[in-house]
């Protein structure tokens, strides 16, 4: 079935930003996908092109962008004709087309939004749900599983106004039953969360962050852990639910000094009182003896290779890299042979094409790793990484909050799929490390 149009527009994504949506008109109908972009973006992601005219948007238009997708991209993909089900030639066309290694030339979001429309048209094309398709085209077992939530309840880093230099505070709802008892855990979680800060913080304590997690001007971890788990207590989950982390150190690495500052956002911070990777180690695990935490994401830089293997030999829990590995063969093959993390965070628009994003969560899989889906601060009401998660069996998504809609847009997708699968589908729970092989 060949494609008969292929359309790009510059639409808004949940900070006001421009953001590329493309359409791709089939037999079947039209397909459609909108593209995330990160705040906290690592260094070796694959290149998101921004026009850079500062009298638009700030410099942050995709004019560009959408004019690659409607001028180059569409007429070319229709050209050559290639089956919108076979999606790796799809996405090997793509980045030949663009020539780079980094999809600088056409960029990285001109190229996703085509390769995600493309995965829609084929799963119509198939006439059968994405998540199924994509499980065809990664090859994973039957039953499906569904991921474990983890919910960001309190925002801080780059994504919040606050002091607190750590970004993201999630709670795993990993022992409950089902998906759907899992989010419905955090959905009550959150609400005490939310007038516990305020009645500790004051009512804008309240206001949330990018991600739709409270963010109160607080300065430490163990503040922020501290509501957290009152706030797991009076929702009577104590002992039922972990915790996880998102750091995202690189946002607060000091490359000279090669120390992590905490007080980051604070223009006179004071550099004797930055920690050397040891010392933030040591944090890190001081925390989680007293809180139950079962994964932190980069906990330190993107390049700080040394830091991760040293932390690495001394932590049973999960270490996440996003940062570090961006979602790039290259540099996951690189993080194991270093023995550096144990999981991937798996974000599309760090490598731009479907294609890609699969063969990393295989590459993670085959060293045991696991894999976590994931969403980007600046997102919108696309909900393809929810048939993303399903379909590698990755056992773990952030979407983060339970509100928002453009975060519980991904969840409320896992709920229609838990509907539809029924028996066909399994609840990761506390196997979400390993779901792949459940
Ligand atoms: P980002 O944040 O989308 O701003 O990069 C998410 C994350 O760091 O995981
Ligand atoms: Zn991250």
């Amino acid at each position: 079935m060949p494609i008969t149009k292929v359309h790009a527009r510059s639409v808004y994504d949940s900070r006001g930003n421009p953001t590329v949506e493309v359409d791709i008109v089939t037999e079947t109908g039209l397909h459609r996908a909108i593209v995330p972009s990160g705040a906290s973006t690592g260094q070796h992601e694959a290149v998101e092109l921004r026009d850079g005219d500062k009298t638009r948007w700030g410099g942050k238009g995709v004019l560009k962008a959408v004019k690659n997708v409607n001028e180059t991209i569409g007429p070319a993909l229709i050209k050559e004709n290639i089956d919108v089900k076979d999606q790796s030639k799809v996405d090997e066309f793509l980045n030949k087309l663009d020539g780079t290694a980094n999809k600088g030339n056409l960029g990285a979001n001109a190229i996703l939004g085509v390769s995600l429309a493309v995965a829609k048209a084929g799963a119509a094309e198939k006439g059968v749900p994405l998540y199924a398709h994509i499980s065809d085209l990664a090859g994973t077992k039957k039953p499906y599983v569904l991921p474990v939530p983890f919910q960001n309840v309190l925002n801080g880093g780059s994504h919040a106004g606050g002091r607190l230099a750590f970004q993201e505070f999630m709670i795993v709802p990993d022992s409950a039953p089902s998906f759907s008892e899992g989010l419905r855990q955090g959905a009550e979680v959150y609400q005490k969360l939310k007038s516990l800060a305020k009645k500790k913080y004051g009512q804008s304590a309240g206001n949330v962050g990018d991600e739709g997690g409270v963010a109160p001007d607080i300065q430490t971890a163990e503040e922020a852990l501290d509501l957290i788990a009152a706030a797991i207590e009076e929702a009577g989950y104590t002992g039922k639910m972990h915790i996880a982390m998102d750091v995202a150190s690189s946002e607060f690495y000091k490359t000279d000094a090669k120390k992590y500052d905490l007080d980051f956002k604070n223009p006179d911070s004071d550099p004797a009182k930055w920690l050397t990777y040891e010392q933030l180690a040591d944090l890190y695990k001081s925390l989680a003896s007293k809180y139950p935490i079962v994964s932190i994401e980069d906990p330190f830089a993107e390049d700080d290779w040394e830091a991760w293997s040293y932390f690495y030999k001394t932590s049973d829990f999960q270490i996440v890299g996003d940062d570090l590995t961006v979602t790039n063969p290259l540099r996951i093959k690189k993080a194991i042979e270093l023995k550096s993390c144990n999981a991937l965070l798996l974000k599309v628009n760090q490598i731009g094409t479907l294609t890609e994003s699969i063969q990393a969560a295989k590459d993670s899989y085959a060293d045991n790793w696991g894999v976590m889906v994931s969403h980007r601060s600046g997102e919108t009401e696309d909900v393809t990484i929810a048939d993303i998660a399903v379909g590698l069996r990755a056992g773990q998504i952030k979407t983060g909050a339970p509100a928002r809609s453009e975060r519980l847009a991904k969840l409320n997708q896992i709920l229609r799929i838990e509907e539809e699968l029924g028996d066909k589908a399994i609840y990761a729970g506390e196997k979400f490390r390993t779901a792949v092989n459940l």
